[in-house]
């Protein structure tokens, strides 16, 4: 069975249909730039190939891809130089954790020091 087409932003995002600022790209994920950023950089990592809305939804077969964005946004913070004095990685789930586009992204955000515990 198909999947639906994904027609969240980032799924029109995926197709090329509305435009975004690239830092990475490859057959597994796209990395770009958030267009309200939380911080001097704030770079969104999303998957490629199979719509995930949320991350209750990866399933085992999921698990190389998620991998894979964990060590994209370690690499995308090396190349955007913020490494050394840190950054924090955030997958908001639903409601409560503040979801607004249900395509699965991660955030990498940094280049300022960050309060805890998030609001
Ligand atoms: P979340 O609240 O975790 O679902 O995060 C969604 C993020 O997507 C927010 O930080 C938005 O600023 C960001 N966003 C929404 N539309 C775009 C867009 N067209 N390009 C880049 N970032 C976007």
């Amino acid at each position: 069975m198909s999947e639906p087409v994904n027609n969240t932003i980032f799924g029109k995002i995926i197709r090329g249909e509305i435009p975004c600022d690239k830092v990475f790209e490859d057959e597994d994920v796209l990395a770009f730039r958030d267009i309200h950023p939380a911080g001097p950089t704030h770079v969104l990592i999303i998957p490629k190939k199979r719509h995930i809305p949320t991350i209750n939804d990866a399933t085992a077969e999921d698990q190389a891809l998620l991998g894979k964005m964990l060590l994209t946004a370690a690499e995308v913070a090396r190349s955007e130089g913020i490494d050394q004095s840190g950054y924090r990685l955030v997958i908001n789930c639903n409601q409560h954790g503040g979801q607004t586009v249900y395509h699965l992204h991660m955030h990498i955000i940094g280049g300022r020091a960050l309060g805890w515990p998030p609001g």
